[in-house]
């Protein structure tokens, strides 16, 4: 495992067992997140980003998931190999995770001062008047106003906004090494969502913890991610670092993705959408899964899965247009936020 990376997923395949047959909700990825940056995975709803977090939070218990193959390596460990209760231990203290929905994470009946002290009881040794404090100061570091007072109240008695900056007090109280975000921010007004980006960002900078972002919004992973992996019917088709993916967008994916958000300048210009739905996981079609989908299939598409292509240094594609090293849709518009 590299020095720098704090967490690599290899070759990780979670399936799911219906009644009606296996769903491959996660087949075949490998990401990597390197220390103290942000790593997002970007897909549609069925791309399997959420379920990759999942099974990295070892979430899947109770579900009918289950990790077929792979590894979760968290500073070397197998992630996959331990027990439940040695995975409780990690959650918490070494991986947290905010979700989109504050409300529900948090107990509607105990006060947030109490919830915050009780996350750090549960993974330090300390009293509850030292607990406290350290609640009050994570709460502080976040920015929200009359910490005193909100210590003091229900979940319900704040905004949206205010939740969300509770939760990742909460998240962040016992300096995990990684913070999994799920749509943080999706449910969240545009100036709010560029708030908790910005604590984000901040308390990165602050605390040296790695995030893993997961959205389906390449115009946050603008603002927030060092690094970028998109996902498609679970698998990762285009990744590497921000600068290079926007620049040149070389999966038709990535690009359909990119041209379906607002750009600065852009008046009167119509927003694209993808055509198409992803396939039924089901049913997978043979060869490259998005070539329903996309403007350039050809016959070879249809037949064979592309594999890895090299775009730039730090930046891979998996699609045949990329392989003679020219990037699909070369000669087309870039990307650029
Ligand atoms: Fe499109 Fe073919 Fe590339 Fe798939 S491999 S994204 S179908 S051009």
């Amino acid at each position: 495992m590299a020095a720098d990376n704090v967490l690599e997923i290899k070759n990780l395949h979670t399936y799911f067992y219906m009644d009606d047959g296996v769903v491959k909700a996660v087949d075949g990825v490998d990401v990597e997140l390197r220390r103290g940056k942000t790593l997002g995975i970007v897909g549609e709803s069925g791309s399997g980003k959420s379920v990759t977090s999942l099974s990295v939070m070892g979430l899947l218990t109770g579900t009918k998931g289950k990790i077929a193959e792979g590894e979760i390596l968290l500073d070397g460990q197998d992630l996959v190999k331990l027990s439940e209760e040695e995975k409780r231990k990690i959650r918490g203290n070494r991986i947290s995770m905010i979700f989109q929905e504050p409300m529900t994470s948090l107990n509607p009946v105990m006060k947030i001062g109490a919830q915050i002290v009780e996350c750090v009881l549960q993974h330090e040794n300390i009293s509850k008047k030292e607990a406290y404090k350290k609640a009050e100061e994570m709460l502080r570091m976040t920015g929200v106003p009359r910490v005193e007072h909100m210590m003091k109240e229900y979940p319900f008695q704040l905004s949206g906004g205010q939740r969300q900056r509770v939760m990742i007090a909460m998240a962040l109280v016992c300096k995990p090494e990684i913070l999994i975000a799920d749509e943080p921010t999706t449910a969240l007004d545009v100036t709010i969502q560029a708030q908790i980006l910005d604590l984000m960002n901040q308390l990165k900078k602050e605390t040296g913890t790695s995030i893993l972002f997961i959205t389906h919004d390449l115009g946050v992973v603008a603002e927030i991610c060092d690094d970028v992996a998109v996902m498609y019917c679970g698998r990762v088709v285009e990744k590497g670092d921000v600068k290079s993916i926007f620049a040149k967008p070389s999966h038709p994916y990535t690009q359909g993705l990119l041209n379906s958000i607002p750009h600065l300048g852009d008046d009167g210009k119509e927003l694209q959408s993808i055509p198409g739905n992803v396939p039924n996981p089901k049913y997978m079609p043979e060869g490259c899964k998005f070539a329903a989908r996309c403007p350039y299939a050809s016959d070879r598409c249809r037949k064979e899965e592309p594999p890895f292509f090299s775009v730039d240094e730090n930046h891979i594609s998996r699609c045949w247009l990329c392989e003679d090293g020219k990037a699909a849709g070369a000669g087309k518009e870039e990307g650029g936020i």
